[in-house]
């Protein structure tokens, strides 16, 4: 479903952020990106949905060369959660959760329809927390919306960077396994970035260990754990 073919990045200053990358993430897979900050995890995801543009070699979508689709387009294909959830604070949550819908030209009812099931669907009753606003919710359920929203068009891809960084512990593992519940429900292709090995390990069908602009293990949990 994703496929990397010796993909590298160097940023104008001349940092190599990732160097030769090749690797393949199957449909319905969850793969975990992990490694110390700095290693070229983030760039790697960002090259999915063409917010950033590798220097060489090219990655496949669906069998398809992104770089001969059209960036919005492609966008629309990959949802994309991130640690501070950009939620328009002028907004209601279930306008917010609607927002992707309405841009690719859902009919609005359609769109709130559909905002509604996946607030439901993340575990936040759309009749209490529709009408809330960002402000009104905590961090944990701002990550959840934030989930909500990145699904709202019904993407076969999702990226996620370090999506649930920013909550307690406590709040964390139920976001986890709540998300996990869900992945299995929706079978997404799920790229996440972490620096949290015990995350990694517990969310990933398979884990890419990073090292300096490479991966230098990408196994089942079990197997990067050394444990048969
Ligand atoms: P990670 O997500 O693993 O923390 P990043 O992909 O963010 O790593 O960064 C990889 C490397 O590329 C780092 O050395 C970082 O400083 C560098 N880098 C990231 N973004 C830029 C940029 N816009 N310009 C120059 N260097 C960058
Ligand atoms: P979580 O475990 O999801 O992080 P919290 O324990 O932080 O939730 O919040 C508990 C309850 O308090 C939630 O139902 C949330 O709606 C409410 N709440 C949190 N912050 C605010 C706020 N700023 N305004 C109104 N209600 C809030």
């Amino acid at each position: 479903m994703i496929r990397f073919e010796q993909v590298s990045k160097v940023y104008p200053d001349g940092t190599t952020a990732v160097d030769g990358l090749s690797f393949e993430v199957a449909e319905g897979e969850l793969v975990t990106l992990v490694g110390p900050s700095g290693c070229g995890k983030t760039t790697t995801m960002m090259m999915v949905n063409r917010l950033i543009e590798p220097t060489s070699g090219r990655i496949l979508v669906d069998g398809e060369d992104i770089a001969g689709i059209d960036p919005v387009r492609l966008r629309r294909r990959i949802g994309y959660v991130i640690q501070q959830v950009g939620l328009f604070p002028h907004r209601t949550i279930l306008d917010n959760t609607a927002t992707v819908p309405s841009l690719i030209g859902w009919k609005r009812g359609r769109a709130r329809e559909r905002a509604a099931e996946l607030l439901d669907l993340v575990g936040l009753d759309p009749k209490t927390y529709g009408s809330r606003y960002p402000a009104q919710l905590s961090g944990g359920q701002r990550q959840r919306v934030g989930v909500a929203r990145a699904l709202a068009a019904d993407p076969p891809v999702l990226l996620m960077d370090e999506p649930f960084g920013a909550v307690d512990p406590v709040v964390r593992e139920r976001l986890q396994n709540e998300f996990l519940s869900l992945q299995a429900a929706v079978r997404k292709t799920v790229l996440m970035v972490t620096h949290d090995i015990e995350e990694a390990v517990r969310m990933g069908d398979r884990i890419a260990v990073y090292g300096d602009g490479r991966i230098e293990q990408f196994d089942k949990p079990a197997t990067v754990l050394g444990t048969p």
